[in-house]
């Protein structure tokens, strides 16, 4: 079962061409691209239905029906992009040497377009499957995951392949991440007055210093053998008025990146007991510890069905097993894993995620393409009857 390159390339040059910035990034949002997406799937003999989240916020899911009681498969890929500021031509969609240029080409319009391409080789193929196989194509996956949270309030599956560009690695984890804010109290007050003063600053000093020992013990703890070692880094620092003033407080924000298996717990604790063992050497250090945002580490078991789907359907397709990994940045199958749906990762090669100058590459998109359908085959079974 072969993907159609021509057609390929022109679903992904037209998907590049329909912006589809998120919010957060600039003007934009996935109504315009999540109502080309429809269209396309319903050219396809699926059924689409459009989820909003928010207003303009659109995902849509499409159903291509198997004959009944196979595994359901779902292909993810979000629709979103981050922002074209500097960049040249972000929507020429242009198609040179081999390689599809513009924003989101490589992340992840390439995946979308191969997971359209594969239903087309399934239909061009006349493969009855027992199961469905769906795409989900989703909102805002760069930002909050507004899109896939609501998509998962409506639609199940039994495996989901996550389709981001992984330069045809096989992805079985990927590291979480909380975000977390440590506020030290002190008492502001005139900078002569050092009788009545109490320094946050100076206190979340202290604490800084007991981070930093903790944040060496992490990186060298047993490191995750996909994903490696837990990190945590001080992303942002405020705290004080002026020269001339005692600051009565200062926020430190904190990244804690999580390996599978931490919880949001799991990881405040160590940081609650500085805090603790500093206001226990001296009365006048006060703390705050808190997380604002968690999002999980995901993990599959290299035996699952979806994962041998894959690796079988791959090996076929490229003639030798591919490189099983971990990732260290954070994607949407952590919320396809937390709703029980067994999830993988494979995508195509490019370059320039979030950078000036975007591409996909065609040639490892189409093996994408014949990958993910002869997944399908493998993953919801051939119609027996
Ligand atoms: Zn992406």
């Amino acid at each position: 079962m072969q993907a159609d390159r021509e057609y390929f390339v022109e679903t992904l040059r037209r998907l590049v061409r329909t912006p589809s910035i998120n919010p957060a990034f600039g003007d934009g949002n996935e109504s315009e691209i999540a109502g080309r997406v429809a269209r396309e799937m319903e050219r396809l003999g699926m059924s689409a239905r459009r989820f909003e989240a928010e207003s303009g916020r659109a995902s849509v899911v499409g159903v291509l029906p198997g004959t009944g009681g196979g595994r359901v498969l779902m292909l993810y890929a979000h629709l979103d992009t981050v922002g074209v500021e500097g960049m040249e031509a972000p929507f020429s969609g242009e198609l040179r040497d081999g390689r599809v240029y513009g924003r989101g080409s490589y992340d992840m319009k390439g995946g979308l377009a191969a997971c359209l391409a594969a239903v087309k080789a399934l239909r061009d193929s006349g493969a009855a499957l027992a199961g469905d196989v769906l795409i989900a194509a989703v909102a805002d996956e760069e930002v909050a995951s507004i899109g896939m949270q609501e998509v998962l309030r409506h639609v199940t599956a039994d495996g989901a392949i996550v389709t981001e560009p992984t330069e045809m690695e096989v992805g079985l984890a990927h590291k979480g991440f909380c975000w977390i804010e440590v506020e030290t109290f002190g008492r502001a007050a005139h900078g002569s007055r050092y009788d009545e003063g109490i320094d946050a600053n100076l206190r979340m000093g202290r604490f800084l210093a007991r981070l930093e020992a903790h944040e060496r013990e992490l990186r060298e703890s047993p490191p995750h053998p996909l994903v490696g070692p837990p990190s945590l880094h001080v992303g942002v620092l405020k705290g004080g008025a002026g020269a001339s003033t005692y600051a009565d407080r200062c926020v430190a924000t904190i990244e804690r990146r999580m390996t599978p298996g931490e919880t949001e717990e799991g990881v405040l604790a160590p940081l609650r007991a500085i805090a603790d063992a500093l206001a226990a050497e001296d009365p006048t250090f006060r703390a705050e510890v808190r997380a604002t945002l968690t999002r999980d580490s995901f993990e599959v078991p290299a035996d699952a069905a979806v994962v041998r789907a894959v690796r079988g359907a791959a090996w076929e397709v490229l003639g030798e097993t591919p490189v099983t990994r971990g990732f260290p940045f954070w994607m949407d199958a952590a919320f396809l894993a937390a709703a029980g749906i067994e999830t993988v990762v494979i995508g195509g090669r490019g370059a320039g995620a979030h950078e000036l100058v975007e591409w996909a590459d065609v040639d490892s998109h189409l093996q994408v393409a014949a990958i993910l359908a002869r997944a399908a085959v493998a993953f919801c079974g051939p119609n027996a009857g």
